[in-house]
C-alpha cells in the first residue's frame, strides 16, 4: 500500500498518541509542544506571525527529511516545509494545529561545479550561502534583495531579482529539484526526470514536497554596477515622476526599484536614515562603468543627497536594498502594474503619507521577466511592467489591524492601475487572490496536485 492510500483525517487525529509515535519515531528530530526549543523553532522570519503547529521537525539530512514525511503520514498530520519563514504571514491562513513544520534550518550547504557555472544547493541554504560560495568562481545568483531569504522558497515561487530584467524570473535557473515526495519517496525531477513534476514544482513549490537540494545555474558576474541614490522625502514626487519616465526608456540591462521610506528613530540606524523619510532609487545596471554612468545622467542631476551607485563586488548586491538584517515583524500588500502615467505616480507619492506605512515601493519589472523561455515551469514569466509592494511594521500585536490597513491603502490608492497578475514572491499576506499569481498554470498545477500529493499532505505559504 502507498502511503498516500492512507486519508489524511486530521480532525479526528488522536492527538497524545501522534505527538507519542512522532516522537518514537523521529526522537530528538522532532519539538513538541513543551519542549525546550519548541518555541524558538516555530518562530518565523516574520515576528509579526505566531504559528501554532503540532510539532516541528528539525531534520539534518535528506534522509531525516524522509523519516519525517513517513512519520507524519503515518500519524495522520500534514506538512509545511519551511526554510526561514519570510513568507509565514502567506502560511498564516492555513491552520497549522494538525501539521508538523518542517524547519529545513539543519539543511545547509553549496557545492558550486565552477566549469559547468552550477551549483547544487541544500533545501534550506540562504542566499547568502550561494554567493560565498560563488564569488570565489567569479560567479553569482539571481538573489533577492535580501540574502536571509532561501533559495528554494524564493526561486520556486519565481524569484524577482536586480538581474531580472536582462536575465528573467529567477525560477528559470533552477536545472533539477530533489524533493521528497508525499509517497515518503525522493524524487530527482528535471527536465529530463519527472518531466511534470519538474514542471509543476518551479511555481508550485512546496505545494508538492520537501526540497531537499536544487541545482541552479549561476550567472558569470564578478561584479556590477549598482547603488543606490537617495533624496529626502520632500523631494518625492520630483524624484518618482523622473523614475518614472526614466524606467519607460531604460534599457533591459537595468533593474532598479523605487522607494518612499518612513524609518523610525532607532539606535541602531545609521544617523542619514534614522528617524527620516526618504525617497531612494536603487538598483543594478549590467553595463560597463561609462554605460551605467551615462545611464543614470537624468536622475543624478536631480543632486541626490547620497550616490552609492559604482562597480561592486557581486556578493555585496545583496546590502543594496537596505533590507532588515534580522527577523522583524511586518504586514505586506501588492499588486501589478501595467503602466505608470504621471497620474499613477501621483496618487504612489500621495498613498506614501498614509499612517504606518514604512516602505511604498515600485519594482521596474518587464523586459526578459516578461518572457517565457522554452522549457520553463509553471511560472517562468510575470506580466506587467511594475511590481507595487507596500510594508508596514507590527510592532506589538495589536498594531496589526491598523499595520494591514495602511497597506492595503497604500496599494489600493492605485487601483485604477492594477493589472490581473501578482509575482507569488510578494504574496506574503492572508486573503490575496493567488489565482492570480498562478495565472494560466493554475488548473494543471491542481491536476497535477491531486497525482503527486491526492491527500493534501503538504500545507505551502502559496497553495496551489
Ligand atoms: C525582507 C524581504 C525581502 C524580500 N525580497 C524579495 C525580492 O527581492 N524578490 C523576491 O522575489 N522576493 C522577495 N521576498 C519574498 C521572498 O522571496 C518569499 O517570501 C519567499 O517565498 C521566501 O522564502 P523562504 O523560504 O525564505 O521563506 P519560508 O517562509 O520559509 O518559505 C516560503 C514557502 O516556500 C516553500 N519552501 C521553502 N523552503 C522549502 C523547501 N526546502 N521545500 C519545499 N518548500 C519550501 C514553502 O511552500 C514555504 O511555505 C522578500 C521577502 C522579505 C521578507
Amino acid at each position: 500500500m502507498s502511503l498516500n492510500d492512507l486519508a489524511i483525517d486530521v480532525p479526528h487525529a488522536a492527538a497524545g498518541a501522534a505527538a507519542a509515535e512522532l516522537r518514537a519515531a523521529l526522537g530528538d528530530k522532532v519539538l513538541l509542544p513543551g519542549d525546550a526549543g519548541f518555541d524558538a523553532a516555530r518562530t518565523p522570519w516574520n515576528l509579526a506571525v505566531v504559528q501554532n503547529p503540532f510539532a516541528v521537525a528539525v531534520p539534518r539530512s535528506a534522509a531525516d527529511v524522509v523519516d519525517v514525511v513517513r512519520a507524519a503520514v503515518l500519524s495522520g498530520l500534514r506538512i509545511a516545509p519551511q526554510s526561514t519563514g519570510h513568507a509565514a504571514a502567506a502560511l498564516s491562513e492555513t491552520d497549522l494545529t494538525h501539521t508538523v513544520i518542517v524547519s529545513l534550518k539543519g539543511l545547509r550547504g553549496v557545492e558550486v561545479d565552477a566549469a559547468a557555472h552550477t551549483a547544487r544547493v541544500l533545501g534550506g541554504s540562504l542566499w547568502n550561502d550561494v554567493l560565498e560560495a560563488a564569488a570565489p568562481h567569479g560567479l553569482t545568483a539571481p538573489h533577492g534583495s535580501a540574502g536571509d531569504v532561501s533559495v528554494v522558497g524564493y526561486l520556486l515561487s519565481g524569484g524577482l531579482s536586480f538581474y531580472g530584467r536582462a536575465h528573467g524570473l529567477a525560477v528559470n535557473t533552477v536545472r533539477a529539484v530533489e524533493v521528497a515526495t508525499a509517497d515518503g519517496t525522493i524524487v530527482r525531477a528535471s527536465a529530463d526526470e519527472h518531466a511534470d513534476l519538474f514542471w509543476a514544482l518551479r511555481g508550485g513549490s512546496g505545494a508538492f514536497g520537501v526540497v531537499v537540494a536544487i541545482e541552479i545555474d549561476l550567472l558569470p558576474v564578478a561584479d556590477i554596477f549598482a547603488g543606490m541614490l537617495l533624496w529626502d522625502a520632500s523631494h518625492a514626487s520630483e524624484v518618482a515622476h523622473a523614475w518614472a519616465k526614466w524606467t519607460a526608456t531604460a534599457p533591459e540591462s537595468a533593474t532598479t526599484a523605487l522607494r518612499i521610506l518612513h524609518l523610525p528613530p532607532l539606535p541602531e540606524l545609521p544617523p542619514f536614515l534614522s528617524g527620516r523619510s526618504l525617497v531612494v532609487i536603487d538598483g543594478a545596471i549590467e553595463e560597463t562603468d561609462a554605460v551605467a554612468s551615462a545611464l543614470l545622467g537624468p536622475l543624478r542631476a536631480l543632486q541626490p543627497e547620497m550616490d552609492t551607485f559604482a562597480r561592486i563586488p557581486a556578493p555585496a548586491l545583496v546590502q543594496v536594498h537596505m533590507d532588515p538584517p534580522e527577523p522583524s515583524p511586518s504586514a505586506t500588500w501588492h499588486a501589478m502594474l501595467d503602466e505608470l502615467p504621471a497620474a499613477a505616480v501621483d496618487a504612489f507619492v500621495a498613498a506614501a503619507d498614509e499612517p504606518g506605512l514604512f516602505v511604498h515601493e515600485l519594482r521596474h519589472l518587464g523586459g526578459a521577466l516578461n518572457r517565457r523561455p522554452e522549457g520553463g515551469g509553471a511560472i517562468a514569466s510575470l506580466a506587467g511592467q511594475y511590481a507595487l509592494h507596500s510594508v508596514a511594521m507590527v510592532p506589538v500585536p495589536e498594531a496589526a489591524p491598523a499595520a494591514t490597513a495602511a497597506v492595503h491603502a497604500g496599494v489600493d490608492a492605485l487601483a485604477a492601475w492594477h493589472t490581473d497578475a501578482l509575482a507569488l514572491t510578494f504574496i506574503d499576506a492572508p486573503g490575496a487572490d493567488r489565482s492570480l499569481g498562478f495565472g494560466a498554470a493554475r488548473s494543471h498545477l491542481r491536476q497535477l496536485k491531486l497525482e503527486y500529493d491526492p491527500a493534501n499532505l503538504f500545507a505551502a505559504a502559496r497553495p496551489v
